[in-house]
């Protein structure tokens, strides 16, 4: 079995990713810019946005954080992404989700300008997406495939099974993993899918997607299957200083040892998420998809 180390993966990325802001400088050029807009306090969306402007620094990028309050009316939103959609120092910038439920998650995201939509969640990101266009993909997926191709895994003609069908993982994924360039076939599982374990059964890259701790048992994983944990619930833990733990949708501890690839949680998808990022506010910064 071999562990796929998506923070050591990662962190080659960010290597990559210095190296080229360090280069496009060095030529006169623009200092990428990544802004985030996050709403209230919630504990997740706050270490999620401080990931962010961390990783920002890391690589070289400038990073603006604009805050609001929970009260904060979808007006004042909207007026806050017309604002960055014309700021031209402004390469590209998240809505860090979810919203409060007094403001239409969807109407914000078809406000971003899709040039600066490196969260790849507007549609008109994923309909090109969808037919094989340059695009913003969102992070999960691009960093799920990324991490699929520096490991060589192959692809071509297998069978690939994903749990979970959410607009910003499982579905995106699904048209992924069965473009041409990866060519596997592909089955998109939900909570309606009859005969779970049987489907599982049948992949031979399984991805869980679902937010279930320790879902996908050995008995659902074929001898030699790439099995790939998106899942990350926070569960109590009096071991850490947070209070909590992160755990995954595969119950590592049985199902490992039967896989030939397998992510861990945390250290597998987590940090390739984090990474393409970045990755897609360089492309938004030096204009590679849409100009
Ligand atoms: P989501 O929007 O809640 O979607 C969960 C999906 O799982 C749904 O499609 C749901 O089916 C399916 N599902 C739920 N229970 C099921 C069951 N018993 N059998 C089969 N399918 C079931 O979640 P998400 O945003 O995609 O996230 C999924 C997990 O990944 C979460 O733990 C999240 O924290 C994690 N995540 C991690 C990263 C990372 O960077 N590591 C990034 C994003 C998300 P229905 O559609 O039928 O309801």
């Amino acid at each position: 079995m071999i562990l796929i180390d998506g923070k050591k993966v990662s962190l080659e990325i960010k290597a990559e990713i210095a190296e080229q802001v360090k280069q496009l400088k060095e030529n006169g050029g623009k200092t990428p810019h990544l802004a985030a807009i996050l709403v209230g306090h919630d504990g997740g969306s706050e270490t999620y946005v401080a990931y962010k402007i961390k990783d920002c620094e890391a690589v070289g990028f400038k990073s603006t954080l604009v805050r609001y309050e929970d009260d904060v009316t979808q007006q004042e939103l909207l007026a806050k992404i017309d604002e960055l959609n014309n700021d031209t120092d402004v390469d590209g910038f998240i809505v860090q989700l979810p919203l409060p439920k007094h403001i239409d998650e969807q109407k914000i995201i078809e406000a971003i300008d899709p040039k600066k939509d490196v969260d790849g969640f507007h549609p008109e990101n994923v309909g090109r997406m969808v037919i094989g266009l340059p695009s913003f993909v969102s992070a999960t997926p691009f960093g799920i495939v990324e991490l699929i191709k520096r490991y060589n895994i192959e692809t071509s003609g297998k069978n690939c099974v994903i749990v979970g069908r959410s607009n910003i993982v499982g579905r995106p994924l699904s048209v992924l993993m069965s473009q041409k360039a990866i060519n596997t076939t592909v089955t998109v599982a939900h909570s309606r899918t009859k005969n779970l374990k049987e489907v599982c059964y049948n992949a031979d890259i399984l991805i869980a997607a679902i937010g279930s701790p320790e879902f996908v048992t050995s008995d659902m994983v074929k001898d030699g299957a790439v099995v790939i944990d998106v899942g990350t619930t926070r569960v109590p833990s009096s071991e850490t200083k947070s209070g909590f733990r992160l755990k995954g949708d595969v119950k590592f501890s049985e199902v490992a040892e039967k896989c030939s690839y397998i992510t861990p949680v945390p250290g597998g998808v987590g940090p390739m998420t984090r990474v393409s990022l970045l990755k897609n506010t360089l492309l938004a910064a030096t204009r590679k998809i849409y100009y």
